[in-house]
């Protein structure tokens, strides 16, 4: 056991540098801000943020920053210059695209609390899910004590993003090679 969990995190540690591995369906985080928080959510392509910016004008800081910590992981409709607001950034805009730089360098701020993806492995695509600090994967490889080399992969890359209980130093997984 020792040694397939070597081999697991060898591999996952190739695949976290290809985001572009990983596809994210949906997902459901939580913003921290001062004295605010949000939940953010993208579902079918589509965002989604509780702030009254959001509601206002359909986008907000909190989606920028998300857009930039996760680039090439969302789907191409969810990116950043695929956005309406992208063509014309009016000056509201402006401002806001400074204050999600700031955000986005700040990942803790966020926690995905849900995410529906697919990993697209070396031969097969697998689904991984997070939901209430579980992860799971469609692999034959998964074992809720063991991971896989795909949701190791997904916490290397989305470390910080993670709620604390759904990172790789807190799972049953990253025991077995203490
Ligand atoms: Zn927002
Ligand atoms: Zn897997």
């Amino acid at each position: 056991m020792y040694s397939t969990m070597i081999g697991k995190i060898d591999k996952a540690r190739r695949y976290a540098q290809e985001p572009e591995r990983i596809e994210l369906g949906s997902i459901a985080a939580r913003f921290r801000g001062g004295h605010d928080e949000y939940t953010l959510t993208l579902d079918e392509g589509r965002w989604s943020c509780s702030c009254n910016s959001f509601a206002h004008f359909g986008c907000c800081t909190h989606i920028m920053a998300v857009q930039r910590l996760l680039a090439v992981m969302l789907p191409p409709t969810a990116q950043y210059e695929q956005m309406a607001w992208t063509a014309d950034p009016g000056s509201s805009i402006i401002g806001k695209l400074e204050k999600a730089r700031r955000y986005a360098d700040e990942p803790q701020r966020f926690a995905l609390t849900a995410i529906d993806a697919m990993f697209h492995g070396s031969n097969d695509a697998h689904r991984i899910t997070l939901r209430d600090d579980l992860w799971g994967c469609a692999c034959h490889a998964f074992d809720a004590r063991e991971g896989c080399a795909h949701v190791i992969a997904v916490q290397r890359l989305l470390a910080a993003m993670l709620p604390v209980r759904a990172r790789y130093e807190e799972t049953a997984w990253a025991g077995a090679l203490a």
